[in-house]
């Protein structure tokens, strides 16, 4: 890759780890020509399957916007970062395993939903609320009830 400094073309590698458990590999470039540093990092590509909303469209699984709700359902609640991130690599696994290339946007939202209820069941009740438009909030109510039942 370019230079981010220079633009030069030529970059060489002078250091190579793995990083991340094992999930991705930092690389330290030198610049031939002006002999700067930098970072990169190296993940791969595992393609997910598109989702497709209910007005039928479709579009990329976007993991920021996923992160970004998670991380707002457990606003306040006694739930690691890591945890939460451990949810979103599942998530994605349980959507790569289906091997479709396309999948209802309610079948993500279940698959979210399910790892929401392990990770916290306070924020679930949150997170579904958010996630579910209020048409159906007699849905919404029929988990509350059904949590309601569950508890200790
Ligand atoms: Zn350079």
């Amino acid at each position: 890759m370019f230079c981010p400094f220079c633009n030069e073309q030529e970059t060489k590698v002078i250091d190579s780890r793995l990083v991340a458990e094992g999930h991705q590999i930092r690389r330290r470039r030198e610049c031939l020509t002006c002999k700067e540093r930098f970072t990169t990092f190296e993940i791969a590509e595992l393609v997910l399957p598109k989702v497709i909303k209910r007005d039928g469209s479709r579009e990329p699984f976007n993991e920021e916007k996923l992160r970004a709700g998670l991380q707002r359902a457990l606003e306040k609640r006694p739930v690691s970062t890591e945890s939460i991130e451990k949810a979103i690599n599942d998530i994605k696994s349980g959507l790569r395993a289906t091997g479709e290339r396309e999948v209802e946007s309610e079948f993500v939202g279940n698959i979210i939903m399910d790892n929401l209820k392990e990770l916290d069941q306070v924020a679930y009740v949150r997170f579904a609320s958010v996630y579910r438009s209020f048409e159906d909030i007699r849905e919404f109510g029929e988990e509350i009830a059904r949590l309601g039942k569950k508890a200790p």
